[in-house]
């Protein structure tokens, strides 16, 4: 049921952190992977570590999730190597924080962008696939910060972001479940990765203050979202389609 194998996964951002991450678990469980990400060094490393690793067949595109043309030819260039897309994972995102009052719009737009409108168009053209394949499984990485304000971090863009995610992920999950489509989120929590490692690196306040607000008292490591991951790509969860799966170590329970 868990079984991966003959899969074709794209994982967007996949050449570093968290996206890496699952795209190891992924190959672990036989699928063949595509790693999108503007880091095409990044990329290329990360696809020699999951082909020695895991023997599966990795192919590396250097493209921008929020632009249409690249969306497009992430799917064409698949489709050519693989034959199909099972699996369209949205992880790549960003932040740029400010208080509200001073954020400008460049850096609004950028969030908005990558995290929002690059989902969007990804899982638009891969979803075409999809579509015509009567079959897939797309995973949106969120955030806690799409349920909650995150504080005390100033980062209404990204929280605006990932809420939007949210709203995307159902949506797409009633209008293409007739298609045999299935769309879930999954919501971490503080998890260590480039990221979030220059909060973690300098410590102080800010860190004792999520990790009291974190009932297990520590950050996730990126291999703790590879059981979801491949959870919800597999055919063991067949009938979940709109969930929202937090993965925080309890930190929305407050
Ligand atoms: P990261 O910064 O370590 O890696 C992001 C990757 O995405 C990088 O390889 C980057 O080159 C790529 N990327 C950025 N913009 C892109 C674009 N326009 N097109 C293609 N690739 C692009 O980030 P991470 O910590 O691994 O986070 C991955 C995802 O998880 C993000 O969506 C983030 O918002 C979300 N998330 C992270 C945490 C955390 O604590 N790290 C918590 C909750 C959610």
């Amino acid at each position: 049921q868990f079984s991966l194998a003959n899969y074709a996964s794209i994982v967007t951002g996949g050449a570093v952190g968290l996206g890496k991450s699952m795209a190891e678990g992924l190959a672990e469980m036989g699928s063949d992977i595509v790693i999108v990400d503007l880091n095409a060094a990044k990329a290329d490393e990360a696809a020699r570590e999951l082909r020695e690793r895991y023997g599966v067949r990795v192919l590396t595109i250097e493209a921008n999730v929020c632009d249409p043309n690249d969306a497009e030819r992430v799917r064409e260039e698949t489709v050519r190597a693989f034959g199909r897309i099972d699996v369209l994972i949205n992880n790549a995102g960003i932040v740029r924080n400010a208080k509200a009052e001073d954020m400008t719009y460049e850096d609004w737009t950028a969030v908005m962008d990558v995290n929002l409108n690059g989902v969007f168009l990804m899982s638009q053209a891969v979803g075409r696939e999809m579509i015509r394949q009567r079959r897939g499984s797309i995973i949106n990485i969120s955030s806690m910060s799409g349920t909650i304000v995150n504080t005390p971090q100033n980062q209404i863009a990204y929280n605006v972001s990932k809420a939007g995610v949210i709203s995307l992920t159902k949506t797409l999950a009633a209008e293409w479940a007739p298609h045999g489509i299935r769309v879930n989120t999954i919501a971490p929590g503080y998890m260590k990765t480039e990221l979030t490692e220059k909060f973690f690196r300098t410590g102080g306040e800010l860190i004792e203050r999520w990790m009291s607000m974190t009932p297990m008292g520590r950050p996730g490591m990126p291999h703790e979202l590879q059981g979801i991951a491949v959870y919800l790509a597999s055919e063991a969860s067949s009938f979940a389609t709109g969930g929202v799966f937090s993965v925080d170590g309890g930190y929305t329970v407050w």
